[in-house]
This record gives C-alpha cells, sequence and structure tokens, in this order.
C-alpha cells in the first residue's frame, strides 16, 4: 500500500485535510501543538487504498522540539512514498520556509496550497504555476475545511509517488554551494540515504547530524575557517535559514499578488486582540468568559432574571414539562436539556418498577437501584457535560483559548510555567488522559512532570457530576448560593491549586529553566459547525461506552457488597452498616474525619469514603455510588435516577448529618486526589521513571488532603486560616531562604 504523510506548520490545516482525505474525526484544534505523535488512516478513492500520514506540526526540521524529532525521523526513515507539504496560503512566504528543506529531502513531494477560500475573500491571487516551475513539484490550491481540490491533490501526488525525485537545495551562495556539494558527495560515497538533506544539515551544524557523520564534519570546520561571513560570522544555522529566506522573498513573493497592497493592515482580529489579550483586562476577560460558561450550564435563574418574573410563568405547572423551563427563574439551556432527560429515564424507570413489581427483592432491588440508579444518575449529567463541552470546543476553535495561553505565559512565565504548559492543561477540562500525553509537546522535562501531576485538577468532564450533584444538595438542602457559583467556584479552586502546586514544585524539587514560549496566534475564526458536531458526539460517545460499561461493572459491585455480609447472607438496606462495604468503610473512614467526611458523620460518614474511592476506577462512580447507597439508607425505592443525584446526596446529607464545609471538601478531595486507574496510567507513561511515579501519587494525595481539609477547617472555625496563612508564610520563606543560600553556594 502507498503511503504518504502529510508535513506542514502548526495550524495549517493538515488535520482537517486528514479528516477530509480518510473521513476520520481526529480532534481539529486552532491552536498549535494538538497533533504530537502521527496518526493513521487511509483514503479510498482510488483502486487501491492509500494510507495518509498525519505528522506533527513544525516550523523547520531541525532537531529542536519532539515534534520536528518525530516528523523528521519518519520522513527520513520510514520513507513514505509522497509528502504531502501542506501549507496555509494566507502566509505563504513563511510557511514556505519549511517547504525549502523538505525539497532538499529525496522523496516524492507535493505541495497543497491550503486555506484558498479564505486567500480569494481577501482578493488576493496565488500563481499555482509559476510556484510549480520554481518549486519543480505540483503545487495544487485546495480548501481542506470545504473539501475543495482534495481530489485534485490526491490524483497529482498519485502520479508522482512512483518517480523517484532528488532533494535540491535553494542555498544560491557560490562557496556555500560548493561546501554542500562536496559534502554530498563525500556522503554519497559512504552510501548514506537523502545525501541532499544531511549535506545541507551538516554545513548548518545540526546537532543530530554532527554526531551521525564525525568523519565528514571536518570539511565543515576547514571550510568555516576560511569563509567567514558578513554578519554571521560562522554561524551557518543563521546563515542558511537567512538564504532560505532571501530565495523565498525573490522567487516565490512574485507569485502572490495582493489586493491590499500595503503589507500590514490591521485585521478585525488584531483588533480585538486589542482588548482580549489586553495586559491588565486579559485575565480578568477570560475569568467572565469562563463564569458565563458556567452560568449557561448550570444556573436556574439565567441572567438572575428570576426576581423580575411574574410568579410560574414559565414552569408550567401541571404539565409533563413542569419545571423544564424553570420555576422560580429562567433555566439554562444545560439545565433545561437535563430536564429533559430525566423524564426520559423516570419514564424509563418507573416501567421497569411495574414489571419487576411482581419479583423477589433482590431482583427488584439489583435492577432498579444499582443498575438502573447508577447508570441514570450518570446520564442525567450528559446533556450539560455535552453543553459545557460545546462552550469548551467554540472558545478553541475561534482561536480564543490559543490567546489564553498567551496570556498566562505573560503572567505566569516568572513563577516557571510557560503557556505552552497551558495547552494541556486546559485540555484537562476533557479528559486527563490526552492532556497528559499531550505534554510530550513540552522540551523541558521537569516542567513536563510538574505538568503532568497537575492535570487532574483542571477537573474533567467525569468528575462533572461530582460537583453538580453535591453543589446542586446544598443549594437544595442549605438554601444558600447558586449551581453555577458553587461549581464555578470550586473549579477555580482546582486551577489555583494546579498553579499553586506548580510554582512550589518549580521552586523546589523541580527547579529549571523555562523554555521561552512561542506561538504564532491563528486569526479568529468562526467555529466550525460540522468539527463541533464531531467533537460533541465523540464526547457523548465516550461517556456513553464509559455508563454501560466500567460504571455499570461497578455499581453492580457496589450494590453486590453492599447488601451482603461478609459470611454471604442477603441483607435488607437498613441493615447496610453490616455489610461488606459497611465494614471495608467503617475501617477507613476515621482517615477522613479532618475533612469532615469520616467519623463524625453518625458512624456514616464511610458511605462518603467509600465513593470517592470507586472514584479510583473511573470518576462517575462517586456520583452512582452515592446513589445506590442512599436509595439503600432509606430502605424504600427513591427515584434517584430523576434528578442525577442531587436528591441522593440530599438523603445522605439528612441521614449523616454532613455540614456545608464538608460537602465543599468532598467535592475538591474528589477533584484533587489520584485520578482514574486510566488517567493513572496516563501519567505513569510520561514519568520518566518509577521514582518520579510513586511520588507523583504521593503528591496527588497529600494535595488532596491539604485542600480539602483547609476548606473544611476554614469553613468550619474560620480563625483556623491564619494558622494555614503560617504554615504558608513559614514555608514560602524556608524555600526562599534555601534557594537563595544555594544560588550563593553555586556562585
Ligand atoms: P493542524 O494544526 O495543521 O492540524 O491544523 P488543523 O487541521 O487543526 O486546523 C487549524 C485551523 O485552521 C482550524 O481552526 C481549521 O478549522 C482551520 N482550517 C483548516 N483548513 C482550512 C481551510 O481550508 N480554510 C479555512 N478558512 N480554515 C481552515
Ligand atoms: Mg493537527
Amino acid at each position: 500500500m502507498h503511503r504518504f504523510a502529510l508535513a506542514g506548520n502548526p495550524n495549517s490545516g493538515k488535520t482537517t485535510l486528514f479528516n477530509g482525505l480518510t473521513g476520520s474525526t481526529a480532534h481539529v484544534g486552532n491552536w498549535p501543538g494538538v497533533t504530537v505523535d502521527k496518526r493513521e488512516g487511509v483514503y479510498k478513492k482510488f483502486d487501491e487504498p492509500i494510507a495518509i500520514v498525519d505528522l506533527p506540526g513544525i516550523y523547520s526540521l531541525s532537531p529542536y522540539t519532539p515534534e520536528e524529532v518525530i516528523a523528521r525521523n519518519y520522513i527520513l526513515d520510514e520513507k513514505p512514498d509522497c509528502v504531502i507539504n501542506i501549507i496555509d496560503a494566507t502566509n505563504l512566504e513563511r510557511n514556505l520556509y519549511l517547504t525549502t528543506q523538505l525539497l532538499e529531502i529525496d522523496v516524492p513531494m507535493v505541495l497543497a496550497l491550503n486555506m484558498m477560500d479564505a486567500v480569494e475573500k481577501r482578493g488576493d491571487y496565488i500563481d499555482e504555476k509559476a510556484l510549480e516551475n520554481r518549486l519543480g513539484i505540483p503545487v495544487v490550491k485546495i480548501s481542506a475545511l470545504k473539501g475543495e481540490g482534495l481530489d485534485k491533490l490526491m490524483e497529482r501526488a498519485h502520479q508522482v509517488c512512483s518517480v523517484i525525485r532528488y532533494g535540491k537545495t535553494v542555498i544560491e551562495d557560490v562557496a556555500l554551494k560548493h561546501l554542500i556539494g562536496d559534502i554530498k558527495i563525500a556522503l554519497e560515497g559512504q552510501g548514506v540515504s537523502n545525501p541532499m538533506f544531511h549535506a545541507v544539515k551538516l554545513a548548518e551544524f545540526d546537532e543530530i547530524e554532527v554526531l551521525m557523520h564525525k568523519d565528514t564534519v571536518n570539511m565543515v570546520e576547514a571550510f568555516k575557517k576560511s569563509h567567514q561571513y558578513d554578519g554571521f560570522g560562522d554561524d551557518f544555522e543563521a546563515l542558511i535559514a537567512d538564504a532560505r529566506y532571501k530565495y523565498i522573498t525573490k522567487y516565490f513573493s512574485p507569485t502572490l499578488k495582493r489586493k491590499n497592497k500595503e503589507k500590514f493592515v490591521v485585521t478585525p482580529s488584531d483588533k480585538a486582540d486589542k482588548v482580549l489579550t489586553h495586559k491588565i483586562w486579559g485575565i480578568p476577560i477570560f475569568l467572565v468568559i469562563l463564569f458565563t460558561i458556567f452560568h449557561l450550564t448550570f444556573s436556574e435563574n439565567l441572567f438572575f432574571l428570576g426576581g423580575l418574573l411574574p410568579e410560574g410563568w414559565v414552569s408550567f405547572e401541571g404539565t409533563a414539562f413542569e419545571g423544564v423551563f424553570g420555576a422560580g427563574g429562567i433555566n439554562s439551556p444545560g439545565v433545561m436539556l437535563m430536564s429533559l432527560v430525566e423524564i426520559l429515564t423516570t419514564f424509563i424507570s418507573d416501567g421497569v418498577a411495574t414489571l419487576l413489581a411482581t419479583s423477589p427483592e433482590w431482583v427488584s432491588g439489583l435492577i432498579c437501584d444499582g443498575v438502573l440508579g447508577g447508570i441514570f444518575a450518570i446520564l442525567g449529567f450528559l446533556p450539560q457535560i455535552l453543553v459545557l463541552f460545546l462552550f469548551f470546543s467554540i472558545l478553541e476553535d475561534s482561536g480564543y483559548m490559543a490567546r489564553i495561553a498567551f496570556i498566562l505565559d505573560r503572567a505566569l512565565r516568572k513563577f516557571g510555567l510557560s503557556g505552552r504548559a497551558f495547552l494541556p492543561m486546559i485540555m484537562g477540562f476533557g479528559c486527563s488522559v490526552p492532556a497528559m500525553i499531550n505534554t510530550r509537546t513540552l522540551a523541558d522535562e521537569k516542567e513536563k512532570i510538574a505538568t503532568v501531576r497537575v492535570i487532574p485538577f483542571f477537573s474533567c468532564g467525569a468528575k462533572l457530576p461530582i460537583l453538580t450533584a453535591v453543589s446542586g444538595a446544598i443549594v437544595g438542602y442549605f438554601g444558600v448560593g447558586n449551581v453555577d457559583f458553587i461549581t464555578y467556584g470550586m473549579y477555580l479552586i482546582g486551577m489555583i491549586t494546579a498553579l499553586v502546586a506548580v510554582v512550589l514544585m518549580r521552586e523546589t524539587t523541580l527547579k529549571g529553566d523555562t523554555p521561552p514560549f512561542i506561538m504564532e496566534l491563528p486569526a479568529y475564526h468562526a467555529p466550525q459547525l460540522w468539527n463541533l458536531v464531531m467533537l460533541l458526539w465523540d464526547k457523548a460517545k465516550h461517556f456513553i461506552h464509559k455508563a454501560f460499561t466500567i460504571i455499570l461493572a461497578s455499581t453492580i459491585i457496589i450494590w453486590v457488597i453492599s447488601h451482603f455480609s461478609f459470611s454471604w447472607n442477603y441483607l435488607s438496606d437498613d441493615l447496610m452498616h453490616q455489610s461488606i462495604l459497611g465494614g471495608l468503610g467503617q475501617l477507613i473512614q476515621p482517615l477522613f474525619t479532618p475533612l469532615g467526611f469520616g467519623s463524625q458523620l453518625n458512624g456514616m460518614g464511610w458511605v462518603f469514603a467509600v465513593a470517592a474511592i470507586t472514584g479510583l476506577i473511573a470518576k462517575e462512580n462517586v456520583v452512582s455510588t452515592l446513589g445506590t447507597l442512599a436509595t439503600c439508607l432509606i430502605g424504600t425505592m427513591i427515584d434517584i435516577e430523576s434528578d442525577g443525584g442531587v436528591g441522593a446526596v440530599s438523603i445522605m446529607i439528612a441521614n449523616t448529618g454532613i455540614t456545608l464545609p464538608a460537602l465543599l471538601a468532598f467535592i475538591a478531595f474528589n477533584m484533587t486526589t489520584i485520578p482514574c486507574f486510566a488517567a493513572v496510567a496516563a501519567a505513569k507513561g510520561e514519568m520518566p521513571n518509577k521514582k518520579k511515579f510513586n511520588w507523583t501519587i504521593v503528591f496527588w494525595v497529600i494535595t488532596s488532603y491539604i485542600v480539602a481539609s483547609a476548606l473544611y477547617l476554614i469553613g468550619t472555625a474560620w480563625w483556623t486560616a491564619f494558622l494555614y496563612l503560617a504554615v504558608a508564610i513559614v514555608a514560602i520563606t524556608i524555600i526562599k531562604f534555601t534557594n537563595k543560600k544555594r544560588e550563593k553556594i553555586g556562585k
């Protein structure tokens, strides 16, 4: 099977093209660095199938970033049959810089001028025939987004893929050209493949190349002694880069005819950035946008209009849709959708309960409470998770998230955190697993370790049910606050914990330089509907799949071990504390006393402890476990599935006497403790050694303990805040002091 590789700058549309060619639904992100690893798919429109490989985005083939090494090694070692170099045609000159390097490799190649829709909209014109003549490879105009020109691109690629092409260089300086020619002959003599590419890289004194061809390096050394270049001295890397740009300006720039003659026009994107990335206002604007998102997802009093509305005007009292649109105020879209799903799940579980009315107690108990109770408690959250994701995807796809990385880089660089590390953190809002894998884009190992450790604090989709169920119960039972405020506040606590933890680690055990963060800000654009639909579909699929496999299995197990004693006698609901689960729970519950959900709760604190532990399998389990246990606790079948666990948590509050600060501590504990097994495995894969991994686990346990106990103790007795403050000040002073001392010794 032929193999074609897609290579190009970050954000040039490789993944969009890849999806268009292979029909897959890989994540397209409007920020650089989304595709870390290569990815394969199949193009099926020809008689023979063709494998398409999406390589990570790169600006050059030098070995400075992991992406560059992956892409470079793939093209050189795996020898694809054709390289499709995709470039963002709205940024023609800069994108062609990589092209001039790819040209040096002995591989068939075509150039795809992508984003032609945007170029044409601007009124610009690119003479692709002239480019084709200059480059000596086919040039095809496409729009990956609109799916235009893809067939033609593949046809041209197919035509050239079996014709041998030798690398050629654009370096025109006579002396340099001679040097490269001589090295090339020497390399050919040694039987090295891709001699032109290696010759140019050797002349650049490229790190990898120098190690690979030790005996040929002296040719370059000798040359350097006799040739000094004005302004460059013997920095041949800069010299060659300059030569490439000169060539591009001389021969490629004229192929672009701009409608707007001035080179620098202020685009609407630039204007928006003046405000959105403002030095002072950037971060507050981000926080407000974030709050708005939570408000639209969780609020039951949209835009706080409740007080203004005539009572009951949206409630549809007495109909099946009672309360869907709101009661005291208007519901947010997230809550409306959730209410609709509730109607459906209540309908199903009522039906099943009626069917099973005559069956033995444990059968109906297992099916209604164990299975349906657990699963529906989870599915009830699907709408809100999807709504939240829709907003996050819009932020990402529009290009705003990339700005956030930029703003935060500016603010946090002095604390040892680069904007680059922030991208995987934001991905953590979706799922920690891909987020942790994405940290491979971080060049500095210590920064990477610190980032992997704090990613779980960016509360993932699976932790959302814990947040909404507990905060829903808080609002309902204690009558304080709003669900949207509480969830937003808890998300912020997670993020702040992450930042503080990173700063502390970077000041102590993981000290190191923060590598410069270079990112080009993509232009803002309207999010692509199809893109959003695919993203949401992926999320929903993943979530539902999980609900019916791992979560279903765990709810059944929880139900069984909470209804049988150690001597395998069936226990009725009210004897649950004698069950296997009850016994184990009581064993560990003292551990959670400082966090507010341990021994102080009428001997029932263990239900929270157990719920938190089942969360290690999958975080959704926390709520479904509470759901299963609550149903058992009050001894009768309750409608816990109809409200996504809010009722279950309320029952727990009533029966255990758990306090409000303890409930917040419970959320915080779940958010910052050891993540689910899948994320733990991912973290293990990203850690350089076993020791660092073990410390990571310890770090999670300690952090969750500190954050949760602080919330509980300060919430219970406010003056304990001074204790925490004092400890913090002492810790910071010690760190500052030892760091200074070490610096002095260093000098
Ligand atoms: P990658 O980083 O190279 O994989 O690029 P992506 O495929 O993730 O695309 C980056 C951004 O460019 C996304 O926001 C796409 O929607 C957008 N994009 C991709 N192709 C086109 C195109 O042909 N026209 C326009 N206007 N935008 C595009
Ligand atoms: Mg990509």
